[in-house]
């Protein structure tokens, strides 16, 4: 686990006990913010201990970018907290929760490289709900809360005009290929809201996994989506089938992808499979 300071306005947790995993916290002028909550239960009290700690001030909200289970399996840690998501993630973890198994519990465990991630662990899901849009204000400070979709439908981002920093959850990635392997990904959204992220005066963007990044990294998955995009278009057109567009789209590395991690690889081909469907695939 590491604590980052982004700048003086937002400290980070990145998570390695799986695919470093960021969560974030905003620090404004009477309160403090955070943003996902992470995968890790014991590391994000240390957090928050942390950093309520440093600056002297209390958290009072968590936002949720999306339903994934790495970003909000942290979320009792905000129990006293108002804890905010988009409809559509509300009633995913409402879902989530009703369904959830020990055995489940079990499994999602054996992919973290830290066994105790899950000690103490309540499922905890949000308090209030929100369609779009919502905003923060606090004295001069603005978050703009924004549902757009992409990576899931409903991915949010936290957007902070004055501190420039934008907070994209998984609809940016730093360390791992565009991951559309969610029911609810469109890759068509997903380009289009990256494209909106590049016309916003940001200095930082701070992606789900990874490290802080610029608009390089946002350019670049623009590039790679498109990429892919292109591709399974093509293949649809011509009459490809799914296998082809998996066997094929993989072999032609849009990303970089490590073959030494069995989940990245598979990612990547559930990607091309699911968006194969996405641009009108057969469904054969
Ligand atoms: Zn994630």
């Amino acid at each position: 686990m590491v604590f980052e300071k982004a700048n003086e306005n937002l400290y980070l947790l990145i998570d390695e006990s799986y695919y470093d995993t960021i969560s974030c916290a905003i620090v404004l002028p009477s309160r403090l913010i955070m943003v996902d909550s992470g995968i890790h239960v014991p590391n994000m009290k240390k957090f928050r201990k942390h950093v309520e700690g440093e600056t002297g001030k209390k958290f009072d909200t968590l936002i949720l970018t999306h339903h994934h289970s790495d970003h909000v399996m942290g979320n009792q840690v905000f129990s006293d907290c108002t804890i905010i998501a988009t409809k559509t993630v509300a009633q995913k973890l409402k879902n989530w929760k009703k369904d959830m198994t020990p055995e489940k519990l079990v499994r999602r465990k054996e992919t973290l490289t830290d066994k105790s991630a899950f000690d103490g662990l309540e499922i905890t899901i949000p308090t209030e709900t929100f369609d779009d849009y919502m905003e923060i204000v606090d004295e001069d400070i603005k978050l703009v809360i924004k549902r757009t979709g992409g990576h899931t439908k409903g991915s949010t981002s936290v957007y902070c005009p004055k501190y420039r920093f934008l907070i994209a959850g998984d609809n940016l990635l730093s360390n791992f290929p565009p991951y559309g392997a969610d029911p609810s990904s469109n890759p068509d959204v997903w380009i289009n809201t990256l494209k909106e992220y590049l016309t916003l005066d940001v200095e930082k963007f701070i992606p789900g996994h990874g490290e802080v990044s610029t608009d390089k990294l946002v350019k670049y998955m623009i590039e790679v989506i498109e990429k892919i995009r292109d591709f399974i278009k093509k293949g649809v057109l011509t009459g490809k089938t799914k296998e082809d567009i998996v066997k094929e789209g993989y072999d032609k590395n849009f990303y970089p992808i490590d073959e030494d991690d069995s989940f990245e690889a598979h990612a990547m081909r559930y990607t091309l499979s699911n968006w194969y469907k996405f641009w009108g695939g057969k469904k054969t």
